[in-house]
């Protein structure tokens, strides 16, 4: 196979994968069925643990956090963990728990805001609903599934130019008023077309259960609004990839493949939070004591854990910003990321990013080995810095980190674009990073 059919054929996969995963908990269920099949072991948090010399585990917190390891063998405080961390969510429309609204004659579905999400790019898509629904089972115990509507059964029409002429020039949007979807027409009199209706139909058709579940039976509900429009490579030579959520499914998937692919003597762990787009304060998120406990399990011993954190090393993955050639000022004139010139080292004096110049050296050095081009990021010091699990994992763990990501264009809308190039390349630098030796905390 040549390479540029192996990048194809890693692209279009990547593709598959981000259609597979309209929410968190779809992205952690594709990416635990992925590492099942490559021979994973399932672990859960409530069980006794036997991790073995060897194995390779994986275990979710939430359904939307999940964490792969394995234990390559060798004594951990000598060879330290190679660490690859990532996020599961993007910024979206969330429905609200009374979501039913009527209005001039349609049925809405009364939706919040998750995430800094580029508002203007959800007018005029062709929208469905996926999420996890907790119902009441057979055995009147709580019970939750996946559902996925697939259908475009959801649309928020923009208003006409001809209704506000200073649309082009100023139109703000307003998040309770201005972005709730239509439904359907709503029937007069017809109150069996409620919000919980639909979706105990939906569960029928597309829940991951098995038993049909009574809309009466819904206890509740966490449902996001998503594209139906395809993943798809674009460009005249297909050099971009369009997709929702390439921030940052794009990177859990680098980190995944990257993983499945890596051989060797380290101990190679992935692990993916949700909930970074609203700054990762959650018991599944980078904020949260998930990673921490983990590594407490593996090496129960304060010292030996200690010891191996002082040889590991973390790679935060996460979407950069690449020079828009419409609007090149806002990027520092030494600092424009281009697309397809290479994955971006991300650096900011205020430990927005954890990125030092120990673990940047250490990158540039896995770069050059693989043959890829490196560029880095600084944010004009005019401007705020945006910010990702990186320093929060660091802080959290006490782990050396660099904070590295793909360059991509409209960061946040609904529909990002990234290079077909970059993601495929960051791959195999994850993977040698994953399989190389690296003498780390003996400075000299
Ligand atoms: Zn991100």
């Amino acid at each position: 196979m040549t390479s540029a059919s192996l990048k194809n054929d890693f692209n279009q996969d990547l593709l598959q994968f981000i259609a597979a995963s309209p929410t968190p908990f779809h992205a952690t269920d594709e990416m635990a069925r992925r590492l099942s099949e490559a021979g994973f072991e399932r672990l859960y948090e409530s069980d006794h643990w036997q991790l073995e010399v060897g194995g390779r585990y994986f275990v979710t917190r939430n359904d939307s956090s999940i964490l792969a390891f394995v234990h390559a063998g060798e004594a951990f405080a000598e060879t330290g963990i190679r660490m690859v961390g990532a996020h599961t969510d993007s910024p979206c429309l969330k429905v609200k728990p009374q979501a039913d609204i009527k209005s001039a004659g349609y049925h809405q579905l009364g939706v919040e805001v998750y995430g800094g999400a580029l508002l203007n790019t959800w007018f005029d898509r062709d929208l469905s609903i996926a999420g996890r629904v907790t119902y009441k089972d057979a055995s009147s115990e709580p019970c939750s599934c996946l559902v996925d509507f697939k259908a475009p059964v959801a649309v928020v029409p923009s208003l006409a130019i001809h209704l506000d002429r200073e649309a082009n020039r100023n139109r703000s949007i307003n998040p309770q008023q201005d972005i709730v979807p239509v439904l359907m027409l709503a029937e007069s009199g017809d109150d069996t077309s409620g919000f919980a209706q639909l979706l105990a139909e939906q569960l029928k058709q597309h829940g991951s259960g098995t038993a049909a579940i009574a809309a009466g039976d819904i206890l509740d509900f966490e449902l996001c609004l998503y594209d139906t429009q395809a993943p798809a490579l674009v460009g005249v030579k297909r050099e971009f990839i369009a997709s929702a959520r390439l921030d940052n499914l794009l990177s859990c998937y680098v980190g995944l493949q990257a993983l499945l692919a890596a051989d060797g003597n380290q101990h190679r762990l992935l692990v993916c939070n949700d909930h970074e787009e609203v700054g990762s304060a959650s018991a599944c998120g980078a904020k949260g004591p998930m990673l921490d406990q983990f590594l407490q399990r593996l090496l129960p011993d304060v010292s030996e854990r200690m010891r191996t954190l002082d040889r590991s090393i973390m790679i935060s993955a996460d979407n950069a910003h690449g020079i828009h050639p419409n609007f090149t000022a806002k990027h520092d004139a030494q600092h424009g990321p281009v697309l397809n010139a290479g994955p971006v080292i991300k650096v900011n004096a205020n430990q927005r990013y954890a990125t030092n110049s120990e673990t940047s050296g250490m990158f540039r050095l896995l770069c050059q080995e693989a043959g890829v081009a490196v560029q880095s990021f600084v944010s004009r010091s005019d401007m705020e810095c945006g910010s990702t699990i990186g320093p929060i994992t660091s802080a959290e763990v006490g782990v050396r980190t660099i904070d590295i990501g793909v360059p991509t264009f409209a960061m946040h809308s609904i529909r990002e674009l990234a290079g077909s190039d970059d993601a495929f390349a960051l791959k195999h630098v994850l993977e040698l990073f994953y399989c190389r030796p690296l003498r780390l905390g003996q400075s000299v």
